[in-house]
């Protein structure tokens, strides 16, 4: 089954809004990007995304806000909706990314709201999951990578998603999941999917995030079941990220 790679940048709270749109002369002319072939979606601060949206227009690359609230208007001081996000034609939202769920209480519940609003709004999800140190150490991997994937199963009722694989412990660490660490999850993810919604399973793009950077990316990338990869630290940096979608 071929699935059209997908490369997402998660800037995180990186970058002012006015240096924002410095970033994509440089990336574009560097990746020789062919938007047939690779799609590419920046998650950048909230504050960034109307400055982008010409950049997004001009160019193909879709922009995306890290985190949404899945009650559509109300008294949430700090959140933003999903119907802000398409307001301004965006499509995709990242979802439970790990720092969300360490720092800011994002639980598996919270994550299928999130996942359930967003397909009903035919928006894609990019659903992060992923072991802690800890969990790995214990060999409790897919146990935990089950319990996430479950808690959202029932949500997936139709319409285009994507999971982030981000073990927490490759994440801004320089350590990398190897590429067999990284194939037999993503492996059991799609075993995963297709006990929940059958054969789509094998069109669900499944990317790994955790210290890609250029040097790495290939390997991973030649895995069955890797299609792409989610990437903070070098996506602030134009070439870096550049190469990483040549890769694709
Ligand atoms: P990293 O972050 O590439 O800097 O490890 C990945 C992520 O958190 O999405």
């Amino acid at each position: 089954m071929a699935r059209k790679p997908l490369m997402a940048g998660n800037w995180k709270m990186n970058k002012l809004p006015s240096e924002a749109a410095d970033f994509f002369p440089e990336f574009l002319e560097l990746s020789k990007w062919q938007k047939e072939q690779v799609d590419v979606v920046f998650a950048v601060p909230a504050t960034h995304l109307d400055r982008l949206l010409d950049i997004g227009e001009e160019s193909g690359i879709s922009f995306a806000p890290q985190n949404v609230h899945w009650e559509s208007a109300g008294a949430f001081t700090g959140e933003i909706s999903i119907p802000m996000i398409q307001d301004l034609g965006l499509n995709y939202a990242l979802v439970g990314h790990s720092e969300r769920r360490q720092y800011f209480a994002e639980t598996d519940e919270t994550v299928a709201n999130k996942v359930g609003t967003l397909l009903s709004a035919k928006m894609t999800p990019i659903i992060c999951v992923g072991e802690t140190q800890v969990e790995r150490e214990s060999d409790k991997t897919v146990e935990v990578i089950t319990r996430q994937i479950k808690s959202f199963a029932s949500k997936l009722t139709g319409g285009d998603f994507v999971v982030a694989y981000e073990p927490v412990w490759a994440i801004g660490t320089g350590l990398t999941a190897s590429q067999e660490q990284a194939q037999d999850v993503h492996a059991l993810i799609r075993r995963l999917l297709k006990e929940e919604i059958g054969e789509q399973a094998d069109t669900v793009r499944i990317l790994y995030g955790g210290s890609a950077k250029p040097a790495n990316i290939s390997g991973l990338l030649a895995q069955d079941d890797i299609d792409g990869a989610l990437v903070g630290g070098a996506s602030l940096k134009p070439a870096d990220f550049a190469a990483m979608v040549q890769a694709a």
